[in-house]
């Protein structure tokens, strides 16, 4: 386990060996990638159709991939980002995405989960805006970055029931969307589902009619 405060002087130590180097080694990724996370997204129980989705789960988005479950170097590489001002760890987890996202259709759009306004202040970044900006220079995808918090409450410290209040209007658009394309959420860590949900109701709310989902993680249910 890396401690927070050497990552922070030494932020080129892999999340996952400590060797130094880079923030994700190769080997370290290929660790990563070798466990996908094969579950549903939504309820992290259910098997999956080929849409990512359980036939359980009634969901605002159509498709959904997550790249692995939140534990061991990724759990660490998202904590280093979040937490200890790793802030060149955008490059990693994006790339993890584009590494296990398959081939996107021209009329993609990728939109960040908005982050929590006093978390950017902590941070001195956007932690979701710099991976998906990069995500789409990889893709040569556009962003679209009109989906916005209404509230800034914390979600680190709430209970499941209050993040799921919390998120059922947390989100608003600052525009009407294009019905001809397609929206590609992206988020770090999937933890409830509820972020995701609404976030990608509000998009259908405001003309969306097809929404995609992609976590680099989802929380592992206990
Ligand atoms: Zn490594
Ligand atoms: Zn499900």
């Amino acid at each position: 386990m890396i401690d927070s405060g050497i990552a922070f002087l030494a932020p080129h130590l892999c999340s996952g060996c400590g060797n130094l180097g880079v923030l994700l080694c190769g080997s370290c990724k290929n660790d990563i990638m070798d466990e996908p996370f094969l579950l549903c997204i939504a309820c992290g129980i259910g098997l999956p159709g080929a849409n990512g989705i359980c036939r359980v789960c009634d969901v605002p988005y159509d498709r959904a991939w997550c790249v692995a479950d939140r534990r061991d170097h990724l759990q660490r590489l998202i904590g280093n980002f979040k937490f200890t001002n790793a802030k060149s760890a955008y490059k990693p987890l994006a790339d993890l995405l584009d590494s296990y996202l398959p081939e996107l259709p021209r009329n993609t759009i990728i939109v960040p989960i908005p982050t929590v306004s006093s978390h950017i202040r902590q941070r001195g970044y956007d932690h979701m805006l710099l991976v998906a900006r990069h995500l789409g220079r990889l893709r040569k995808i556009p962003l679209d970055t009109g989906l916005y918090r209404t509230s800034t409450t914390q979600q680190r410290s709430a209970s499941r029931g209050q993040r799921i209040t919390q998120a059922k209007t947390a989100f608003a658009c600052k525009q009407s969307l294009d019905p001809t394309k397609i929206y590609l959420l992206v988020d770090d860590v999937v933890t409830t589902g509820a972020t995701i949900k609404y976030a990608a109701q509000t998009l259908k709310d405001n003309g969306a009619t097809s929404v995609w989902v992609a976590s680099i993680s989802r929380q592992p249910l206990d």
